[in-house]
Formats: C-alpha cells, sequence, structure tokens
C-alpha cells in the first residue's frame, strides 16, 4: 500500500481534482491524504482572527467569500445534477458550522474546530466527485485515528491501532481518502498538526500501516537546492538521506513540515516528493542510502532569538551549562543553536512564549543579551570527517555577511549560521553562488 498526499495547491481548482483523479487511478492500493483547498486555510485564520477581535460581522463575510469559492468550485468540478446537489449540501453544512461558531464565545476550543474545517471540505468534494464518475473510494475520518498524547505529539500507536481497525472494515477496497492535518488532541478534542501538518498526516499513516512508499505531491519538482521564493536560480534534488531531508525541513524548507521526515526514517519508508504539475518529472526521492558527499541545499529558519549569559564564574567551572539549560528545560523551550567559548554560551530559540522569564532566570548565572530578529542559514549535505574545505566555502562565500553564531561538528549533515534576518536574501544568494555555482 502507499500514501500519496496533495498539498493545497495541488487541490486548489476543480481542474487540478480531475488531474489526481487520473493520477491516483493505478489500480496500487492506497491512501490518498488531502490538503484543504489553497488559501482555504489561511481564510479560516482570518475568521478566527475577526472573532478574537469580536469582529464577527467580518467573520460572517469572510465565510461568505469561502461559500461563493466552493460553489462555482463544486459547480464546475461535479457535472452529475444529484450528486453536485448533494455535494453542496454538504460543504454548506460545514459552512453553517463555521458560522454557527460565531454566535458564540470565542475560545481555542473554536478556534481548532475552525481550522479543522477546511481539510473536512476537501476531501468531501473530492469523494463526490469520484462517486460522480462511478470511481469508488473510501472517505476516512482522520479524526477517527490520528490523535496527539498530553504532550501533543502523536501517540503512534493509537493511529497505528485505529487506523488498522477503520482499513479492516474495507478488506476489498483499494482506494482511501482521509484528511491531512486534523486530529484528535489528548482530551478528544478537534486540533491540528500546525501549518503544513498534511505532511506530517501522510508520514504518521504511512508509518502506521508500514507503507511500501510516501509521496508528497506538491507545485515543485522536489526539494530544490535553495528557496525557490528567496533566489532566483535554484535545481532540483534527486536524492537525499533521512537525516539530510529532516534538517532542511526543520530549518525551513517550506515544501515539508518540520517533523515530517521523522515517522518514515523509523519505519524506513521512502519518501518522494513529486510535483502534481509535472508528474513525469523526477522529483526527489528521501531514503536511508546515504546519497552524494558535500553540499546538497540551504534552507533558513526566520523568527530566531538569540541569548547570550556571559560569565566569569564560567571559567574552568563545571555545571554552568547546565544550570543554563535546566533554565530553558523549566520554561520547556527547545534550544535549536549553541555555541560556547571560555566565558559565555550563546543559544538560539524560536518561541518567544516564556523570553521574560528564561531571562530573568539567567541573569543569575552572569550578564545576559537578547538579539531578536536573527535567522538561522543551514547548509545541508554529506559533510563525513574525510571531506575536505566544506567550512571555507561556505565562509568565502559569506564574507560579506555579518555572523553572529557558526555551529559545525554537531552531526555531519548541517553546517548552522546564524545571522540578521535583513541579510537573509544576501546570505542565500551568496550560497547560491558560492557554493553551488548557480
Ligand atoms: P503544499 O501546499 O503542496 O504543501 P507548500 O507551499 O507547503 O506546498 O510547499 C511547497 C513550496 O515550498 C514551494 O512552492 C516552494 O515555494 C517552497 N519551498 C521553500 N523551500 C523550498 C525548497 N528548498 N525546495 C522546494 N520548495 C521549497
Ligand atoms: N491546510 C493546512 C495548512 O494550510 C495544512 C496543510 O496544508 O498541510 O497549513
Ligand atoms: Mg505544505
Amino acid at each position: 500500500m502507499i500514501i500519496q498526499k496533495f498539498g493545497g495547491t495541488s487541490v486548489g481548482t476543480p481542474e487540478r481534482m480531475q488531474s489526481i483523479a487520473e493520477l491516483i487511478s493505478d489500480g496500487e492500493k492506497k491512501i490518498v491524504v488531502f490538503s484543504a483547498v489553497s488559501g482555504t486555510t489561511n481564510t479560516l485564520v482570518d475568521i478566527c482572527t475577526a472573532l478574537h477581535k469580536k469582529d464577527a460581522e467580518e467573520a460572517l463575510s469572510l465565510v461568505g467569500e469561502l461559500s461563493k469559492l466552493y460553489t462555482n468550485f463544486i459547480i464546475k468540478l461535479i457535472s452529475k445534477e444529484e450528486t453536485k446537489e448533494e455535494t453542496l449540501e454538504i460543504v454548506d453544512a460545514y459552512l453553517n458550522g463555521i458560522r454557527s461558531y460565531a454566535k458564540k464565545l470565542f475560545s481555542p476550543f473554536i478556534e481548532r474546530s475552525i481550522l479543522a474545517q477546511g481539510e473536512l471540505i476537501s476531501t468531501n468534494i473530492f469523494y463526490q466527485y469520484l462517486k460522480s464518475k462511478g470511481q469508488k473510494s473510501v472517505l476516512l475520518n482522520a479524526l477517527d485515528f490520528m490523535r496527539t498524547d498530553n504532550s501533543g505529539e502523536p501517540d503512534q500507536q493509537f493511529i497505528e491501532e485505529n487506523l488498522q481497525f477503520e482499513l479492516s472494515k474495507y478488506p476489498k477496497k483499494d482506494l482511501f481518502i482521509c484528511q491531512g492535518y486534523i486530529c484528535r488532541n489528548a482530551f478528544g478534542e478537534l486540533d491540528n498538526l500546525k501549518r503544513g501538518g498534511s505532511d506530517y498526516t501522510a508520514s504518521l499513516i504511512g508509518a502506521a500501516i508500514k507503507a511500501d512508499s510516501i509521496q508528497i505531491w506538491t507545485d515543485i519538482d522536489g526539494m530544490h537546492n535553495n528557496d525557490p521564493r528567496i533566489v532566483e536560480q535554484t535545481r532540483p534534488i534527486q536524492e537525499l538521506s533521512f537525516k539530510e531531508a529532516a534538517e532542511l525541513a526543520y530549518f525551513g524548507a517550506k515544501i515539508l513540515h518540520p517533523a515530517s521526515i521523522r515517522p518514515a526514517e523509523e519505519k524506513n519508508i521512502p519518501v518522494w516528493l513529486k510535483n502534481t504539475m509535472e508528474p513525469s518529472a523526477h522529483g526527489t526521492l528521501i531514503h536511508s542510502k546515504s546519497s552524494a558527499k558535500g553540499f546538497k541545499a540551504v534552507a533558513a529558519k526566520d523568527g530566531i532569538t538569540a541569548i547570550k549569559i556571559r560569565s566569569g564564574r564560567m571559567l574552568m567551572a563545571y555545571g554552568f551549562l547546565r544550570n543554563v539549560f535546566e533554565v530553558f528545560e523549566r520554561f520547556k523551550t527547545p534550544i535549536d543553536m549553541i555555541t560556547t567559548s571560555e566565558v559565555a554560551v550563546s543559544v538560539t530559540i524560536d518561541d518567544l512564549t516564556n523570553l521574560e522569564g528564561i531571562v530573568n532566570e539567567l541573569k543569575d548565572f552572569g550578564n545576559v543579551e537578547v538579539d531578536e530578529n536573527q535567522t538561522i542559514v543551514c547548509v545541508v549535505g554529506d559533510y563525513s570527517a574525510e571531506g575536505k574545505g566544506y567550512a571555507s566555502l561556505i565562509f568565502n562565500a559569506l564574507d560579506e555577511i555579518p555572523i553572529r553564531m557558526i555551529s559545525y561538528g554537531g552531526s555531519n549533515h548541517n553546517v548552522s549560521l546564524l545571522i540578521q534576518t535583513e541579510d537573509k536574501k544576501a546570505a542565500l544568494t551568496a550560497l547560491n553562488k558560492g557554493v553551488f555555482n548557480l
């Protein structure tokens, strides 16, 4: 069995849904995971923002826009009269659900419920479309098996058991459709796997059924060597190891949700990144075999804050770092990068919820400096020890860019640099030229 996940742009128009119906019709047994139609989740976020500001009128007008969009979508997509009417009613019921939330006191629960509607709508429309063409499929409800635990992490055992149970109800069926992104949390409430989470759903489902492969179908021909939204000339990468892909996803390559590689890696399931608009393009294969040595790609993660703690007491002392790290642990704030010298340690974080508390406690250990608006640039590749000259190529390329922190050697796959966010475009462009000759 394989998993095929289609992102927002891939399912974004009636024509695209029609081509997906052809793409998935190869007779292979599969689960097809759908994102919301592109733009929908952003609109749902805007609806929540309006409700948070108690602007129900604005929220309802946004629901009205969605209603127009989906009415036209369905009319174009489904020609069979009966199914068309039925689908319009189904989508209307979801949108009415959002309208009814607008009358209630806004809460995090309502927010998460509203955010879940996009994937419920897109999968229902696609299922109805297949039905109108006489193509048999089963519409699974992700809320029956996708679940997070007390710490907000996917509950893999629950997912495995309950997905297997759902599938066992249809032993003769080959085509299953299900929503990406949405799940229930440990309290059984509607929740989600964070923005871009449909990739994560695909990987978790793939791991749960030990799929033969997980295919992430998107609007570009695979992972590129640099961010195509920022740098003009980029090229697709044919092959990446799990480790390399995971670092790129974690450090900002938007094509993959940050956590989406781990479940596939744990079960050693190959992941393909493919282009829905150009299915014959090779795309990127992510698997366990270590691929070519040297540089693979650059990614950048914004919204980073650097914290430096300087103290004479650190010199020749032990236990200092443990005290510092315990502060972050107490505030449940993960650290991304670390650099140390004899008298100072710098760390970076991207979750600023507890910044004030963290800084106050760190002041007990020394002088604390905080720099916001930083970006981690991550140069990913296979830098096995026998390789030489990687660092010098990177630093030569960046000789015009002020660098705040450098981390090299933590893994064989990653050189990370901290720069000011305003220098990001210049840094990515310089690395494209100096490291990739583009
Ligand atoms: P989907 O809606 O299919 O999930 P996303 O928008 O989440 O698609 O991810 C695909 C986008 O990721 C591409 O259109 C591209 O702009 C962006 N992207 C950022 N970095 C990279 C990269 N290194 N390689 C490929 N795409 C990238
Ligand atoms: N629809 C969600 C989002 O826009 C999840 C996804 O597309 O992966 O973030
Ligand atoms: Mg995405």
